[in-house]
């Protein structure tokens, strides 16, 4: 690591880091990433890329796509199940492990320095209070803009004094990957809202398959395995043999708060940024990594005093969407058995969902700004 000091420090390597590395990285910027963990690594997760996501990557990741569902089965209590067919564009069903290896290599290709195994512990400050770099449990690494991305537990933003009610609104979410059960479909996605405020999705994987449960109702947090339980056994998805079920928070967007300080800023999970309607999280890490490089550069350049260009960027252009999520999410589980039925018998609310779940239609526009291998930033610090 540089004696003298890095442009940016990156804390965490998953979608959110890998791409703020990646961009500064490609822009010219001295960037080093510090990883808690060895990759390539297991991350809770579904594993689902809506187009919304990949529409938005710098690089080709087809060819770990295991599969492509364009049909979702929904179902209620006592409604369903509902076939929707996408006629806008598929998910993509990826192994996290994969996809978040090859976003940290193409941040390695781009000239980022990075350390696995290194887990930051906390922010070193000048006698002024100047946050001037990372503690890590190898020393400290002094940099010029520190960028948290270190997930749903962010040590940044704790010792950065930010997000300071992360614990009152988060997911809690249970996953499990597998063997794809004997008839458990191919080609189809299942997702049940069973669930207060909630629900247990089934995904294909090719050979494999993801199943899980979330919810933010606490009162429902000690009962997520038995939801998980209940989910596998009505639609016959037993996997052999029974693999480890994992779990981790999911934060939400709560409105709008400041997600930089001085500095630092915070990306995807650590900034609280998943939607609150169906805990969808890796576009908008994806999306908060790219802003968090485009304003960092200003900065760095000189071309603006401080950071606080990138809390207006995120509230401005991602805050619209994330309020109409919010307010899906309101009414539908309000009345979960009504949506289902409602979405079954209207055409135009099926396309609606379609069109928003693939970021076709959305408030804020902020979708579809790239094609995949679309350019990065060109210019130097
Ligand atoms: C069960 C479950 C299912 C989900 N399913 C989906 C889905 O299908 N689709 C979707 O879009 N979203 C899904 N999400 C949400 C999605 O996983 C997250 O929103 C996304 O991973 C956020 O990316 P990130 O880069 O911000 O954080 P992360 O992917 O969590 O990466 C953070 C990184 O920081 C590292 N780190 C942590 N602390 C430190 C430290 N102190 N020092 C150094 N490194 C550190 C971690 O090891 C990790 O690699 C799901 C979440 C859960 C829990």
């Amino acid at each position: 690591m540089s004696p003298v000091g890095w442009d940016a420090v990156v804390v965490g390597g998953g979608p959110a880091g890998a791409t703020a590395a990646a961009r500064l990285a490609a822009a010219g910027a001295r960037v080093a990433l510090l990883e808690r963990a060895d990759f390539p690594r297991d991350k809770p997760c579904g594993g689902g890329l809506s187009p919304k996501a990949y529409h938005l990557l710098d690089i080709d990741v087809s060819d770990l796509v295991l599969a492509r569902p364009r049909v979702v089965r929904l179902s209620a209590p006592h409604v369903g199940p509902v076939v929707m067919a996408s006629r806008q564009e598929a998910i993509w069903m990826v192994r996290r492990a994969d996809f978040d290896q090859r976003l940290l290599d193409e941040a390695a290709g781009r000239g980022v320095c990075i350390s696995t195994g290194v887990p930051a512990v906390g922010l070193e400050r000048s006698p002024e209070g100047r946050v001037v770099g990372v503690i890590t449990s190898r020393g400290t690494v002094r940099a010029r803009v520190v960028i948290g991305a270190d997930g749903a537990d962010s040590v940044i933003a704790r010792q950065a004094g930010l997000r300071t009610g992360r614990e009152t609104r988060y997911v809690l979410a249970l996953e499990m990957e597998g063997r794809r059960p004997a008839g458990a479909p191919r080609d189809a996605a299942l997702i049940d809202f069973g669930l207060c405020r909630g629900y247990a999705w089934y995904f294909p994987k090719g050979d494999l398959c993801n199943i899980g449960v979330g919810t933010d109702a606490r009162a429902e947090f000690r009962c997520l395995r038995s939801h998980l339980a209940s989910f596998v056994r009505d639609h016959g998805l037993e996997i052999h043999p029974p693999p480890r079920v994992i779990g981790h928070k999911i934060p939400v967007w709560r409105g709008i708060e400041p997600l930089h300080r001085a500095n630092v800023l915070l990306v995807g999970d650590a900034a609280g940024v998943a939607d609150p309607f169906f805990g969808e999280g890796i576009a908008y890490a994806i999306q908060t990594g790219r802003f968090a490089a485009e304003v960092a550069l200003r900065f760095l350049d000189g071309r603006v005093p401080d950071l606080s260009g990138y809390t207006r960027l995120v509230q401005k252009v991602l805050g619209r969407d994330l309020r109409f999520w919010t307010a899906v999410g309101w009414v539908v589980y309000r009345v979960p058995s009504l949506a289902v039925l409602a979405l079954s018998r209207s055409r135009f609310l099926q396309r609606l969902a379609d069109q928003a779940i693939s970021g076709e239609k959305s408030f804020s526009h902020t979708w579809r700004s790239r094609a995949p291998g679309g350019s990065s930033p060109g210019r130097s610090v």
